[in-house]
């Protein structure tokens, strides 16, 4: 689904900077941050903009924020075409070596039951550790 039609399913209005948002996190199978989503955007990016354009799109649910800590913000499309399910369904890896975040679509977020009251919106699992690139050149130079 392109970016126009994913804003239109969601009656939102369509501008340039969502649409530069949509197809810059299209173009990537794993999380990106503010920047990596700036340096395909060129001279349409200001931060302002930006900030509104993230937050209608999460209320929305077209994307899915995931927040390792307060420095680092990651963003994911969670709106996809077919099942158009918005709820983030698989859990994260955040790298303590390389700062990379990696969609971890074989872990499933499970069902929780809630307690009396209470309403599920949305949940993230964040898993911390070493990635396999990182944990490979720690091996690597241990052995040499
Ligand atoms: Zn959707
Ligand atoms: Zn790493
Ligand atoms: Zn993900």
């Amino acid at each position: 689904m392109i970016a126009s039609e994913i804003l239109k399913i969601h009656e939102i209005k369509k501008t340039p900077g969502r649409i530069a948002i949509i197809n810059a996190l299209q173009q990537n199978d794993q999380p990106l941050s503010e920047t990596e989503i700036k340096s395909g955007m060129n001279e349409m990016y200001d931060r302002i903009t930006f900030y509104r354009n993230i937050q209608t799109l999460t209320t929305a649910g077209i994307v899915h924020k995931i927040v390792i800590d307060n420095t680092i913000i990651k963003y994911e499309l969670s709106c996809s075409g077919k099942e158009h399910t918005h709820h983030n369904e698989h859990a994260h890896f955040y790298c303590e070596e390389c700062h990379s975040v990696t969609c971890l679509k074989q872990i499933k977020i499970p069902e929780f039951n809630l307690p009396e009251g209470f309403m599920y919106d949305d949940s993230d699992i964040i898993i911390k550790g070493t990635c396999k690139k990182c944990s490979h050149q720690i091996t690597t130079k241990d052995l040499e």
